[in-house]
């Protein structure tokens, strides 16, 4: 495999470069196993990098990485909302399944049951270093933070950085009252009220600073950004950087702070040892005017069971892996991550619970004839059945939401407020309709009747707050008066 001089410089090659060895390379489950980053933005919408289609800003190294690796264009979150979509993300199971259908605030005791197991208690057991740099989301109290779900380090905020009695930050009419907004470092808060404004580059000079520490051993990183969620912040460095404002400015800085991973990964020839993803929690929080992202051609947004609220960009790049410029159109979730994880690096899938994500790696590989290992996906907000997803076919049940057609966006700055609407029985052909536009339930009594009846079984395993069902197959959420 090396020549007898490199083999003779391997010793030294190897103290050059932090102690690493030569790689073994198996089919799934190599010697090292691969290092993993996640890199989640908050509520930045299908349209809002530019291989997307954004427009008013660019996002290079972002795009670069779809380039390099394969991008999804119906790669689906499990919720339109924060807290039940990381949920999801760590569990690899439905929001509904874990008992985090909703946003978690500050006032509330409820978080991930410390029994859930997570992406990162997943890869534990195989020797990772784990660590997360960013918004949690998922439980602020001790037993719910992320030392309670396999994560070594963390620093950042516990929830939204829009929860705070600051009302410039607040734009949720009307203002909640809540405490101060904490930054932690580990279980113990360093700042109160932080300068969001450095948010985007202190995540990132952590996450820098925990690569370097950790290039003997395989790694988890999990980068959730709190940008571009409301109230948006940027640093100098990208302040006007954009065409289009605020918005485009904080897009361009996470991208800068893509960068900053990539080429640390580079720096340290760990590029062939590293999946990296890229991907965001839930669609544009649309009534937020100018402060918004865009969801492009999807209907709706946030905080909707539309395709712009959970249809988000998906982007893996894994050099060597992951062959590059591979675009994917099948149905693929944000919950396959921590099955798809575990067969790339050999970790156990728990076999006591029910994981509703599916082993994509043959998609994300670029396999022949690979296609979409789910029969059907469910969209439920909040813990309501509102449609589900089947091939090219998606189906709403009625139900009411909040929309951006008649929405009051006159009031100050980021304080607009969503109309109300309802949907009656609705049948999309996605692929011929991506923006949910044509009820075609009348042309296809066949297609109703199968989509239905899936919607009766996710009802009886998952259940449904909007016909007051309660699910067979659900876990309980931690309570921080019984948890540890
Ligand atoms: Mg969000």
């Amino acid at each position: 495999m090396y020549s007898p001089v490199v083999r003779r410089l391997i010793p030294f090659l190897v103290l050059l470069a932090g102690c690493q060895t030569p790689v073994e390379e198996s089919a799934t489950s190599p010697a090292r196993p691969p290092n993993i980053i996640v890199i989640f933005t908050d509520d930045q919408g299908y349209a809002d990098l530019g291989i997307y289609g954004a427009e008013g800003f660019e996002t290079p190294t972002i795009d670069r990485m779809a380039a390099e690796g394969i991008r999804f264009t119906s790669f689906y979150v499990a919720s339109p909302a924060c807290s039940p979509s990381r949920a999801a993300l760590l569990t690899g199971s439905y929001p509904q399944r874990v008992s985090i259908p909703r946003v978690l605030y500050p006032q509330l005791e409820v978080g991930l049951h410390p029994a859930e197991i997570t992406i990162a208690e997943l890869l534990k057991p195989l020797g990772y270093a784990t660590a997360i740099f960013g918004k949690w989301h998922l439980g602020h109290h001790p037993g719910h933070l992320p030392q309670a779900q396999g994560f070594d380090e963390y620093f950042g905020l516990p929830y939204s950085n829009d929860m705070t009695p600051d009302a410039t930050k607040n734009p949720n009419p009307p203002a909640r009252r809540h405490p101060p907004l904490p930054l932690i470092e580990g279980l113990e808060t360093i700042e109160i009220e932080p300068d969001q404004a450095q948010l985007t580059r202190r995540y990132t000079e952590r996450a820098v600073d925990f690569i370097e520490r950790n290039v003997d051993r395989p790694f988890f990183l999990y980068l959730p950004h709190s940008m571009p969620h409301l109230p948006l912040f940027v640093s100098d460095q990208f302040a006007g950087a954009s065409e289009n404002g605020l918005y485009g400015d904080v897009i361009m800085e996470i991208d800068w702070s893509v960068g900053q991973i990539l080429a640390t990964l580079d720096r340290f020839g760990l590029d062939e040892q590293t999946l990296v993803v890229f991907t965001s929690d839930n669609g544009p929080w649309l009534v937020k005017g100018s402060h918004s992202g865009s969801a492009g051609p999807l209907r709706e947004g946030k905080g909707t069971t539309f395709e712009g609220g959970q249809r988000v960009p998906a982007i893996m790049r894994w050099p060597g892996r992951i062959p590059p410029g591979l675009v994917s159109d099948e149905m693929v979730t944000a919950m396959d991550l921590f099955p798809t994880i575990a067969g790339i690096t050999g970790a156990a899938v728990p076999s006591d619970r029910i994981i509703d994500g599916k082993d994509i790696w043959a998609l994300m590989s670029g396999a022949p004839d690979a296609v979409t290992p789910h029969e059907a996906f469910f969209y439920y907000w909040p813990g309501q059945l509102h449609a589900v997803r089947s091939g090219r076919w998606k189906l709403h049940v009625p139900h009411g939401y909040q929309t951006i057609e008649g929405a009051d966006l006159a009031t100050p700055m980021f304080h607009g407020i969503y109309a109300q609407a309802e949907i009656g029985l609705s049948l999309f052909d996605l692929e011929a309709d991506i923006g949910e536009t044509t009820n075609v339930a009348d042309q296809y009594p066949q297609v109703v009747e199968r989509l239905l009846g899936l919607i009766a079984t996710a009802r009886d395993d998952l259940g449904d707050s909007l016909t007051g069902r309660e699910g067979r197959n659900v876990r309980p959420p931690g309570r921080a008066a019984v948890t540890p």
